[in-house]
């Protein structure tokens, strides 16, 4: 129908005789001439209805805001004066000539010509009018750019793209499965992919040597802010390839991706292993945007009589460590309460802190609650291991490793951010050399999942298995992880043991995913890969803060979608028919 975008329209077109089709954006009466912006995907065009054509002026005149209209006209130059330099489309009109009213819109729940703060459940309950707006045609356009170079790069680098099956057996990647119910088998469920990992390493098993596919993955977990129940991975194996030959191929699809869409040279991305991360940034993702770091005090407290550094300082599962943060010494009561209640959310008990004024003078250039329990000299110790400075601000932390590590990790950012001490717009690394269990209340747990190799032999590993480091590494950016993989066990004896470690009994292995283990049997080549998170990727490159405005159709925090209200309750003949009773909740 249409001969032209609205948001094309330049002066070349002048004089040209097009076809518009669009919504109405806005309608003003001026003073007998009706204008109306006319907008599409690529934008808006102004188009002017002169009285003297009476028909299409009535019409026009009847438009109101979301109509749906087609419009035959005249490209010309706005009158002098009336050009506006801040719309693409702003040296040119359209004189009106035909106008073809397609379908009438309601009065739209909230307007999209003006910048209005709707709340975020109006505009997700109606999404389809929300996503007309063009902050989120931009986002969701630049997220098909992103697929489509991340595609072309792996297709020209030789991977195909492969799908793997939605309908599952139950896989142990850690988190809760989303279960479908079985008509056909009594009893028994699918369960939706976590992610495609058995199949993509059946894949290898099979010969295919590069894999890659844009999946949706689904985790039922209790959500955070950027989370969501369903999720879009990249997910990418390979054969024949070692950890050096996945980290470089993938850093420089990122790289290429960033520099093609953004202008932005990430350059190469340096490497951390994840002890070192913990130490110095208490996160396995730390942003290195911050140049702030944790460092550990503990030796310099052992002594002392406050129990409360004293305690965690001669505990070797604790850790008691210091953040210096310059310039922080202009920090007021209140922005020091209200740190202590953010790093109680970490399970930190309390924040202690000093603040530096006047280094030279020692203890009584400082200022601080603590001191008196610390003891001049060893609050001197900790200023010079420190190298504080005037206007400053240490803050501490003591208690189990753990917690230190999160609530010091957690406040580097929360401050750095309030501080603006950003040093950079982008810092990527790769986190390396994980360990490939922890221990939890039920026993060790694998860090990346049970398939992850470990850099040592199976006898090293039974050994010694808390000191056993994986094979596994995540690219992070900015403080979030970008995505994740590893090298794969391919040899049966060494998966078997993991297995044993972990506690999962042949019979459960065998039930879970005795297919696995039997293709291990039958030639399995040495293999890796990783997933990135697709929706992430986006926010981060979109600068969005929330990953639902990355995402056409999110679900909410409380995994449900406001639009079509799934989940929803379902017939009780379908109930029936797949032999479910619903137990009363009491
Ligand atoms: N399947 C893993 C995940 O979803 C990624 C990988 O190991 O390739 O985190």
């Amino acid at each position: 129908m249409r001969s032209h975008y609205c948001g094309d329209l330049r002066k070349e077109h002048i004089g040209e005789d097009i076809t518009l089709c669009g919504w109405v954006h806005r309608r003003r009466d001026h003073g007998g001439v009706i204008f109306l912006d006319v907008r599409d995907r690529e934008g808006l065009a102004q188009v002017v209805f002169d009285p003297d054509r009476e028909e299409s002026f009535a019409l026009a005149d009847s438009c109101r805001n979301e109509f749906v209209i087609e419009i035959k006209g005249t490209v010309r130059s706005r009158p002098e004066g009336t050009i506006n330099p801040e719309m693409p489309t702003g040296e040119i009109e359209v004189l009106g000539k035909e106008l073809v009213i397609l379908n009438k819109s309601e009065t739209p729940p909230f307007q999209l010509d003006e910048h209005q703060n709707v709340g975020e459940d109006v505009r997700l309950r109606n999404r389809y009018i929300d996503l007309r707006r063009p902050e989120m045609q931009e986002k969701l356009r630049f997220r098909s750019k992103v697929s489509n170079a991340i595609r072309n790069y792996l297709d020209d680098n030789g991977f195909l793209d492969i799908e793997t099956p939605i309908l599952n057996r139950a896989t142990p990647e850690g988190a809760r499965d989303f279960l479908v119910p079985s008509r056909v088998h009594d009893g028994q469920f699918f369960a939706l992919p976590q992610s495609p990992q058995l199949f993509k390493q059946l894949l290898m098993v099979s010969g295919f040597d590069r894999y890659y596919q844009i999946a949706k993955c689904f985790r039922d977990e209790d959500l955070r802010a950027d989370r969501q129940p369903e999720f879009t991975q990249i997910d990418i194996e390979t054969s024949f390839m070692d950890e050096e030959g996945i980290m470089g191929l993938t850093e420089d699809m990122i790289r290429k991706l960033f520099l093609e869409l953004k202008g932005v040279d990430l350059g190469d991305f340096p490497r951390m292993p994840y002890s070192e991360a913990m130490q110095r940034f208490g996160s396995d993702k730390p942003d290195l945007r911050y140049p702030m770091e944790l460092v550990d005090v503990a030796d310099l407290m052992a002594n002392i009589e406050f129990k409360v550094f004293a305690g965690p300082a001669n505990d070797p599962k604790c850790r008691v460590t210091a953040l210096k943060v310059p310039g922080g010494a202009k920090l007021t009561r209140k922005n020091i309460d209200d740190y202590t209640k953010f790093v109680g959310i970490y399970g930190a008990k309390g924040l202690a802190w000093i603040k530096v004024n006047e280094i030279e003078n020692g203890v009584n250039g400082l200022q601080s609650p603590i001191i008196k329990f610390l003891g001049d000299e060893v609050t001197m110790a900790i200023m010079d291991r420190l190298g504080a400075e005037n206007g400053d601000i240490v803050f501490f932390g003591a208690d189990k490793a753990k917690i230190v590590s999160e609530a010091l990790g957690a406040l580097r950012i929360k401050v750095g951010e309030d501080l603006e001490m950003s040093e950079r717009e982008w810092a990527p690394l790769w986190v390396v050399d994980f360990p490939m269990f922890e221990e939890t209340d039920t026993g060790l747990t694998a860090l990346h999942h049970p398939f992850t190799a470990p850099s040592c032999t199976p006898e090293e590993l039974k050994e010694n298995p808390l000191d056993a480091l994986s094979r596994a590494y995540d690219m992070v950016l900015n403080g979030c992880e970008l995505g994740g993989g590893s090298v794969r066990i391919h040899d049966q004896e060494m998966q078997a043991k993991v297995l044993e470690i972990l506690g999962i009994s042949d019979e459960e292995a065998e039930d879970k995913f005795g297919f696995l283990l039997n293709a291990l049997q039958y030639g399995a080549p040495p293999h890796g890969g990783l997933a990135f998170g697709l929706d992430r990727l986006i926010m981060l490159m979109t600068g969005t803060e929330s990953i639902r405005e990355v995402i056409a159709f999110p679900k909410t925090q409380s995994a449900s979608c406001m639009m079509t209200e799934a989940p929803g309750e379902v017939s009780a003949a379908q109930l029936r028919e797949l032999n479910i009773k619903l137990r009363k909740t009491p």
